[in-house]
């Protein structure tokens, strides 16, 4: 995947406005792997500090506003903020991603150097 310093300032910015709560968010493009917008979700999640939950009606109007500008959804970021979590996916990230999109994780153990990781997740395996 190829992503400007700028777009990665965005979701990295974004991850430490929120913390200590997860982040959700969504980069965009008109070309595979090569995401040129980013845009910020609510997280629903009722243990925000653990987990995220996306608005359904937030994303289907995200999803249709994309797809009026010939764009769509390339990888959903979202933080970790727990102490000892990882940029690792947790089984529940695996299980409820949507395979045909990247993963991103921005790792705030130490949110003074986010640790940044981008997943492909095939047959419920992180690669
Ligand atoms: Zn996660």
């Amino acid at each position: 995947m190829i992503l400007a310093a700028s777009l990665l300032g965005q979701v990295v910015g974004h991850a430490l406005r929120k913390w200590p709560l997860e982040s959700i968010g969504i980069l965009s493009g008109r070309v595979p792997d090569r995401p040129n917008q980013y845009h910020e979700l609510s997280n629903i999640s009722a243990s925000p500090t653990a987990r995220f939950a996306v608005d359904p009606n937030q994303q289907i109007e995200l999803w249709c506003s994309l797809a009026d500008q010939g764009s769509r959804p390339l990888v959903v970021c979202h933080s970790h903020c727990r102490t000892g979590s990882t940029a690792e996916p947790s089984t529940t990230d695996v299980d409820e991603h949507d395979p045909s999109l990247l993963m991103m994780i921005i790792g705030l153990q130490d949110p003074m150097t986010p640790d940044v990781r981008v997943y492909r997740i095939a047959d419920g395996q992180a690669v």
